[in-house]
């Protein structure tokens, strides 16, 4: 499923499953084609392309019907995976996609970035020439697909394991704090994290690196790609301002320790596979944490500043030592729940 008319034919179909089985107003929220500004045409056409086909495996494996991948007029920034009227489902509103480009295609934050980044040459990387942003929509685009895919796998396991389908995860009132659900959304995140390195290091580090042996360009793909999903952790940070940092509210986790959790499973991923990432049995230097991490927060900032008007780095950092003990013990506390949930996702299962 490669040429536009079959991609554009695909999605009408979805949208006739929608119109066929789902109540009116499903289908009308959703958005009747995959287009939007010329600028960003294509991306959203191989969003829907790439969670189509990612999907179609899915289906398959569980042996059900097609799952629906589409987009939603819906001016709000929450996608959604989930299963009704017999279909699973992930729905993306158009609007947080939108806004997200929005943020990353400017080009004066990379001015402000060192020269390095600027004189980046991407175009080992696809047949068509690739910017800097343009790897940076693609990535976080895969970021918020592979999220919602790992809350349709959790509703299939609790149907597997507990014969409920979806139930538990609707019944909980959102605004009430459940380690079942913080749980589910780090672990969802975790998935979309191991599931968007495998497309980096497979589409964008292995390529750039045969053709280059350019180690300092990888770290900089890797930060403009860890970056991209820390705008989107930003977005959600500023809706959240308002309150205080907290740990125990809510249904989803802090975007802090979202941003904390996905940047040290990157990292040390990356590193406990350097041998594969860098296709070679050379002595290759571990990527350094700090480093990384700092450096994305940094691009994070140059990109959201003006939009959410807060320095994520300083917020970042602020939280991080004023709670650091509450952090760590909430992440405990996470850790060990996590061991005895069933439903969620484990590494290598998918
Ligand atoms: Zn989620």
């Amino acid at each position: 499923m490669t040429d536009l008319p079959t991609i554009l034919m695909a999605y009408e179909d979805t949208l006739k499953i929608l119109q066929e089985n789902f109540p009116e107003d499903v289908y009308l929220n959703a958005s009747t084609d995959l287009k939007t500004t010329a600028r960003h045409e294509n991306l959203m056409v191989e969003l829907f392309q790439f969670s189509y086909v990612n999907l179609e495996a899915f289906s398959e494996r569980f042996k059900i019907k097609p799952s629906l991948i589409y987009l939603t007029n819906e001016l709000k920034f929450s996608a959604e995976g989930g299963h009704d009227h017999g279909f699973f489902f992930i729905k993306i509103p158009k609007h947080l996609i939108l806004r997200l480009f929005e943020l990353i295609d400017p080009n004066e934050w990379v001015m402000k970035l060192d020269l390095d980044y600027v004189k980046l040459n991407l175009n080992f990387l696809a047949n068509n020439f690739l910017t800097l942003q343009g790897m940076m929509k693609e990535s976080v685009n895969k970021f918020v697909f592979f999220h919602e895919k790992c809350h349709m796998i959790h509703r299939r396991k609790l149907k597997d394991e507990k014969g409920i389908l979806g139930l538990n995860l609707d019944s909980h009132d959102k605004s009430k704090f459940s380690i079942f659900l913080h749980c589910l959304e780090l672990n969802a995140d975790q998935y979309a994290t191991y599931e968007l390195l495998d497309n980096l290091v497979t589409f964008y580090i292995h390529k750039y690196y045969k053709a280059t042996r350019d180690r300092k360009g990888v770290r900089l793909i890797l930060i403009c790609v860890l970056s991209s999903v820390f705008v989107l952790f930003t977005l959600l940070f500023k809706k959240r301002i308002e309150k205080a940092f907290y740990t125990d509210q809510g249904s989803h986790p802090h975007p802090v320790i979202r941003i904390l959790e996905v940047s040290k499973t990157v990292v040390s991923e990356l590193n406990n596979s350097l041998p594969y990432v860098f296709q070679t049995f050379e002595e290759i230097e571990p990527f350094d944490y700090k480093d990384i991490f700092e450096e994305c927060l940094f691009v994070t900032s140059q990109i959201t500043s003006k939009e959410v008007g807060f320095d994520i780095k300083n917020e970042f950092f602020d939280i991080l030592n004023a709670k650091e003990t509450e952090i760590n013990s909430y992440l405990k506390l996470m850790e060990d729940y996590s061991k005895t949930e069933s439903v969620l996702f484990r590494r290598g299962e998918f």
